[in-house]
Order: C-alpha cells, then sequence, then structure tokens
C-alpha cells in the first residue's frame, strides 16, 4: 500500500475535524496487505496511518524523517506498539513480501521524499510520490533523474503515475533556494525589529533558511507552536536540519534580547484558527504579542479554501501595527510541486508505455493527462482514475478493472464517522434554523392536552414573530386533531403531519427552510 493520508475539511463540512478515506477495501483484504510504503511525511499521505493501525498491524517502510513525521499522529494515538518502523536509505531497493520496491529520491517541500518504483513480474511501475525538478535544493538532493531514466532504458517503464498539483501551471517551479535569498534581504532591511516567520512545521527547509537568515543578521531563533518546536527537534537529531549550538532559544526568554536580534519561527501560516500565529494577531497568544513595528513574514501560500482565513489573520496583524510580507508582496513562498515543464521532463525522463494522473483536484489530472499524451503516451493508455477505480496491468497493457468502495469519513473528533445525513443536517441547521413543536395529543380520546409548545433557534427573532409562532402552534394543532379525528393514532404519523403543517406554514410566510422537529407526547 502506498502512502495512507487524509483530507482537511471544507468549509461546507461544520464540525468535521479531518476527513479519512473509506478502509472498508483494506479491511476485508487485511491479509493480502504486507506493508505501507511511504513516499514522504506530509498529512495527505501519512496522517491516516493513525487510524488504519487500528484495524491492520502492518510495516511501515520510508525515509527516517517521514517515519519521524508519521509517528506524530501515530503515537498520539497510543497505536506506536501496532507498528513496526523500517527505515529506507535513498535508492535502497527492498523486498516487501511478493513486491520488490525501489526508493528513488525527490525534491518536496520536505525533505527526504521519494518516489517509488515498483518491479512486478508485468514490468516497472513508478509513482512520482509529490515532487518537484529543483536543481539548487537546499540540502543538494536532488530528484534522481538519472535512475529514473536508467530504469526506463533497462527494464522500460510500463505505467508512470504522476502528480498533477500544478498541471495547469507553465514553466518551471522555482527552486527552494531563492526563497533563502529573498529571506536574508528582507531580515536585512528589518534591523533593528522583532522578526515572526510562519510556515509549515514539516517544511525543514524553508526552517533552515529562515535559520541561516537569523544567523546571517545576528539573530537568536525561537520556536512557537508545538509541532513547530516538536519538528524541528526531529529533524535536527536526524541532521536534517542544521543549527549551531547557542543559536536556539526558548520562547519565554526572547524577552531578555534587544528586538533586533530575535527571530521567532511559528506554525499558523494557512490561518487556522487555534494556530499559534492567529493567536498572535488576536493578541491571545501568551507566549508573544505583536506589537508595532515587528516584522511578520508568512512563508507560505494558501492552500485552496484557506485564502479567507489567511487574509483575516494579515489584517488582524496590520491592526496591530506589525509589516506583514507574505508571497503576494515577496518571492518568500515558492510551491512543492512540478510545473508543466517539470512534469514534461519526467514524462521525456521516464518515457512510460501508460500513464495514470494522480495527486490533485479533477482538472489537475485532466491537464495532467492531455500533457502526457502530447508526449507521446498513447491515448487509449492513459487512464483518467477516480476513488476507487481499479486498473489491471497486463501482456494487453493498462485498462479498467471494475472499482472498490473509495468513499470518505468525515471524523469528527472522538465522535468517529458522522457520516453524510448529519453533516447534511449540520448545514441545515447552520443555514436556516430549526423550528421544533411539541404536542400532547390523549390517544383515547382523540384530542389535543393543551396547545402545541414552539421553540425555534436560528429561524426568526422570537420577540417579533410571536404572531407568527401562534399561528404556526394553531396550524399544528389543527393538522393533528383532523389526524385523529380520521382515525390515526399512531404518532410517528401523527408527527408527520404535525411536521407537513408546520413546514408548509414556514415556508409560505417566511421563504426559508428550518428543520422542522415535531415531537409528539402521548398521555
Ligand atoms: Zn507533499
Ligand atoms: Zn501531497
Amino acid at each position: 500500500m502506498l502512502d495512507c493520508g487524509i483530507m482537511f475539511p471544507d468549509p461546507d463540512m461544520p464540525g468535521v475535524d479531518l476527513v479519512l478515506p473509506d478502509f472498508s477495501y483494506l479491511k476485508e483484504n487485511a491479509d493480502r496487505v504486507v506493508a505501507v510504503v511511504l513516499t514522504h511525511g506530509h498529512e495527505d499521505h501519512t496522517g491516516g496511518l493513525a487510524f488504519l493501525l487500528r484495524d491492520l498491524e502492518v510495516p511501515i517502510y520510508g525515509s527516517a524523517l517521514s517515519l519521524g513525521l508519521a509517528r506524530n499522529r501515530i503515537d498520539e494515538a497510543g497505536l506506536s506498539g501496532r507498528a513496526e518502523y523500517v527505515v529506507v536509505a535513498d535508492n535502497e531497493r527492498r523486498r516487501i513480501g511478493p513486491c520488490d520496491v525501489e526508493f528513488i529520491p525527490v525534491t518536496h517541500s520536505v525533505p527526504s521524499a521519494f518516489a517509488l518504483a515498483f518491479h512486478t513480474p508485468q514490468g516497472v511501475i513508478l509513482h512520482s510520490g509529490d515532487f518537484k525538478l529543483d536543481l539548487e535544493p537546499v540540502d543538494g538532493r536532488r530528484t534522481d533523474l538519472a535512475r529514473i531514466g536508467a530504469l526506463a532504458s533497462e527494464h522500460g517503464i510500463r505505467l508512470l503515475l504522476g502528480d498533477s498539483t500544478n498541471a495547469e501551471e507553465p514553466g518551471f517551479t522555482p527552486s527552494e533556494s531563492t526563497v533563502g535569498t529573498t529571506m536574508r534581504r528582507v531580515f536585512l532591511e528589518s534591523s533593528g525589529r522583532r522578526i515572526v516567520v510562519a510556515c509549515f512545521a514539516s517544511h525543514i527547509h524553508r526552517v533552515q533558511q529562515v535559520v541561516d537568515a537569523a544567523i546571517h543578521s545576528g539573530r537568536k531563533v525561537a520556536t512557537l507552536g508545538r509541532s513547530m518546536g516538536k519538528n524541528v527537534e526531529l529533524a535536527k537529531r536526524l541532521g536534517v536540519l542544521n543549527v549551531p549550538d547557542g543559536v536556539l532559544v526558548d520562547i519565554d526568554d526572547i524577552d531578555s534580547l534587544p528586538d533586533g536580534q530575535i527571530c521567532v519561527i511559528s506554525t499558523g501560516s494557512q490561518g487556522e484558527p487555534m494556530s499559534a500565529l492567529s493567536l498572535m494577531a488576536t493578541g491571545n497568544n501568551k507566549r508573544l504579542q505583536i506589537e508595532q513595528g515587528d516584522v511578520v513574514v508568512i512563508s507560505a501560500h494558501p492552500i485552496p479554501g484557506n485564502e479567507w482565513s489567511v487574509g483575516r489573520v494579515i489584517d488582524e496583524l496590520h491592526r496591530r501595527g506589525a509589516e506583514v510580507i507574505h508571497s503576494g508582496s515577496e518571492k518568500v513562498h515558492v510551491s512543492g510541486h512540478a510545473r508543466q515543464g517539470e512534469l514534461r521532463t519526467l514524462l521525456s525522463v521516464a518515457r512510460p508505455e501508460s500513464f495514470i494522473p494522480v495527486h490533485g483536484e479533477y482538472r489537475h489530472m485532466v491537464h495532467h493527462a492531455s500533457l502526457a499524451r502530447s508526449m507521446g503516451v498513447p491515448a487509449d493508455s492513459v487512464l483518467l482514475c477516480e476513488d476507487g477505480d481499479a486498473v489491471r496491468l497486463d501482456e494487453r497493457g493498462l485498462h479498467r478493472d471494475g472499482s472498490v468502495p473509495g468513499g470518505y469519513l468525515y471524523v469528527d473528533g472522538t465522535v468517529g464517522d458522522v457520516g453524510h445525513g448529519v453533516l447534511r443536517d449540520r448545514k441545515a441547521l447552520a443555514e436556516e434554523g430549526v423550528v421544533m413543536v411539541v404536542v400532547t395529543v390523549d390517544l383515547h380520546k382523540g384530542t389535543l392536552s393543551g396547545s402545541p409548545q414552539i421553540a425555534t433557534k436560528g429561524w426568526v427573532h422570537a420577540p417579533e414573530a410571536e404572531a407568527l409562532l401562534d399561528e404556526a402552534g394553531k396550524v399544528v394543532a389543527h393538522a393533528v386533531e383532523a389526524a385523529m379525528a380520521d382515525g390515526a393514532r399512531d404518532s410517528e404519523v401523527l408527527c408527520r403531519h404535525a411536521r407537513k403543517a408546520l413546514g408548509k406554514l414556514v415556508g409560505d410566510r417566511t421563504h426559508r427552510r428550518p428543520m422542522i422537529v415535531p415531537i409528539v407526547m402521548v398521555v
């Protein structure tokens, strides 16, 4: 199994913390799952392991850093005992059960990422992982195009699955090291002022360049945000991050330093409401208050859907008198994914016999598929697949082969999967409110005991709507009495009549469709 990620919820999934893939196919085939092999340590590739391991006990293969990052969630879930971690080195080739897997270095926005080559009886299947072709990476570890070329000429690559994230973008993604150049200049131009830089906690090369710019401008570095502290510690221990002794200081000790010697690296570059940066922007961070003259660098680009939250944080930071530098004003961020020029390069080096675009929105995969065809992959050997689609590679080539369950589970804290119905209800409640009516009936007499009680939240402002609520009570009473006069005695049936009558009145009078909750009590 290659990677096991999570998605983050869309704004139209109220109360959902994360979105998991449906594991039912894997559970049913548990005896056939020999291992999970990781391309890299991002949460959309490793975050689901903490849930998968509840049902399956499998070893996990990956680079030391990928495994270290993946363990964060697994340990938090108390499942570390159920996993065996197997560290693999760059270019290592491993026999894993019936599979023969080769781990090929690629550059991405987290160090130690791999493309995976599966040597199978049907030939080589290459999965690019998330990648870009950075020719000047911060750690000098480039995407191993030479090895991919050798695989293509020695064995031939029968199938390539390629990262489609930036398939709509022409040209080449700039090197990560260009961010370091901008960062150094920004740091020198901000002399005498405190600097706070927010970036992804797993982006160790970004952290490295911030640390280097800090040292270059005579500053000490403190981390803020739990995952930032944890990941910096992990990366230092693994030798992936190089911080000389005496540079790192505790965030609680920075007040003893002059402003011009302070650099804080923080989480929250996506405007997440409870993150260190958001709390700083609203003056609620106990560790650090943003003051007039501070410089805040947001070294990330908002993931689609997060633009609004990031915009609000930038606005609040201005309100506190900070100067804010972001990817819209300075080149303080580059993507970790390949653009069209790089995707074409990989296609021309790998020369795959067939191609499946992966990783991206549907439109990105459509663009990547047409790019592959333009690079000479035969049209009938390019398959555009969706979650759950099964494909088969055999002597005749690549073709579709049915599907397996591939839906989503919506995880809400400890409640677990909340399902589509609950989400639909939450949306209705959020957008339209709720009207509840309690009707007490005497089934023997076939009459109501007292008038119906109506309560509402989020529908109409109650004091102004007393007449409306009175009318609603009468309409429900009439409908339930009429139903009983027709012989209805079942409380479910009476509920249905109450709901229908109330729903119609609410719709007619307010042109709204709040959730209607009728309750019939029997005496
Ligand atoms: Zn990634
Ligand atoms: Zn990814």
